[in-house]
């Protein structure tokens, strides 16, 4: 077999959960499980949090569905609505909580017939001009939604862009955007991402969403998630699969773009671009191996990439090399390959098996 596997620590997310639901006392929580649980396996991710998770939240209807088939009686928040009008009778039947995020989706909904009612969530654009609705146009849309018979709760959400940078000018607006509309009486109100439930308490709300913070990662430049209290979930482990030595002068890997300073010892890993690892991580970026960092050198291959050992020089063949996770955060790792830690442990690909410790 070849030796990559990510390891996912349960644990950890029921730990992190836990962080989540002590930052907001007495609110609820929908766990966000989108694409496969941020790369940690949907499954495995919703039977570890199945009796302390208030609900979860999910990108589409295929994602709901594989929620529900686990859990029959969580609340599950389709997080962008139904895509098509043709979806809102699946929805209805796996009793979703059913964003709506514009006028379409509004006019939709009341025309369906649907063998029941669901829990709405009204979406506002409270700044960042993604989804939702105007806050005028949720004062106008809200009576009609309340009077509906689609309609069980009634209830408001919006996201913050810029939540995870401290002060942002923009968060403090769209925050009082949304403590202008709860005159309106809706049943229940959610606007915290992780950011905003670590960050911002007049945020919390009835319903927090917390994604990454679940997985062990921090939303923030700063501070880190270790210092946040989190436990990292993941960890992508490979094998050190060759060693060589290499001339003062010599280049290594595609492109010839690292070339060695100093004779040098070079490591190869079980590890690639086809695997989810970053291919513009540049040399530099930090590879976990024999207890220490070690520098990537030379461009990231499909399915290796190389490290320099030259000052490590009792790493062996057979060596395991962690890419992040327990011993590297990935959040080090994406700053270093100018991304988020969430794009990084989106993207392990299916080649990758993962083994999950309870
Ligand atoms: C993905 C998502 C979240 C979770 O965000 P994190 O930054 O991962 O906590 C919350 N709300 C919405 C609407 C989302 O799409």
């Amino acid at each position: 077999m070849r030796p990559l596997v990510a390891t996912i620590d349960l644990a950890a997310i029921r730990h992190n959960y836990a962080v989540a639901k002590r930052c907001a006392p007495g609110r609820q929580a929908f766990a966000v499980v989108k694409a496969n649980a941020y790369g940690h396996g949907v499954r495995e991710v919703v039977s570890a949090l199945y009796d302390e998770a208030d609900g979860f939240a999910v990108a589409s209807l295929e994602e709901a569905a594989e929620v529900r088939a686990m859990h029959g009686e969580a609340r599950i928040l389709l997080l962008e609505g139904c895509f098509a009008a043709e979806e809102l009778p699946m929805a209805a039947h796996l009793q979703l909580d059913l964003v709506v995020q514009g006028l379409a989706q509004i006019e939709a909904l009341l025309a369906a017939e649907l063998p029941r009612s669901l829990n709405v969530w009204l979406k506002l654009d409270s700044g960042m001009h993604r989804l939702g609705l105007s806050a005028d146009e949720v004062r106008r849309q809200f009576p009609r939604l309340r009077a509906a018979a689609q309609v069980a709760e009634l209830n408001l959400m919006s996201h913050f862009a810029c939540a995870d940078e401290r002060g942002h000018s923009l968060t403090e607006l769209q925050l009082e955007c949304f403590l202008d509309l709860l005159d309106l009486d809706f049943d229940q109100r959610s606007l915290a991402n992780s950011a905003a439930l670590l960050t911002i308490p007049a945020a919390h709300m009835d319903w927090l969403r917390p994604g990454i913070m679940l997985y062990g990662a921090t939303p923030f430049a700063d501070p880190s998630a270790a210092e946040l209290g989190l436990r990292p979930a993941m960890s992508l482990t490979a094998q050190l699969i060759a060693v060589r030595e290499v001339a003062a002068g010599e280049s290594v890997g595609y492109g010839a773009t690292w070339i060695a300073e100093r004779p040098s010892r070079i490591g190869t890993l079980s590890c690639g671009y086809a695997d989810g690892y970053p291919r513009h991580a540049p040399s530099g970026t930090p590879v976990w191996l024999g207890g220490r960092r070690v520098p990537l050198v030379g461009r990231v291959s499909m399915d290796m990439l190389t490290v320099d050992l030259t000052d490590l020089p009792e790493a062996a063949v057979g060596a395991a090399a962690e890419l992040w996770g327990a011993n590297l955060p990935v959040d080090e790792v994406a700053r270093a390959a100018g991304t988020i830690g969430y794009e990084l442990l989106t993207k392990v690909t299916a080649r990758v098996p993962r083994r999950y410790n309870a």
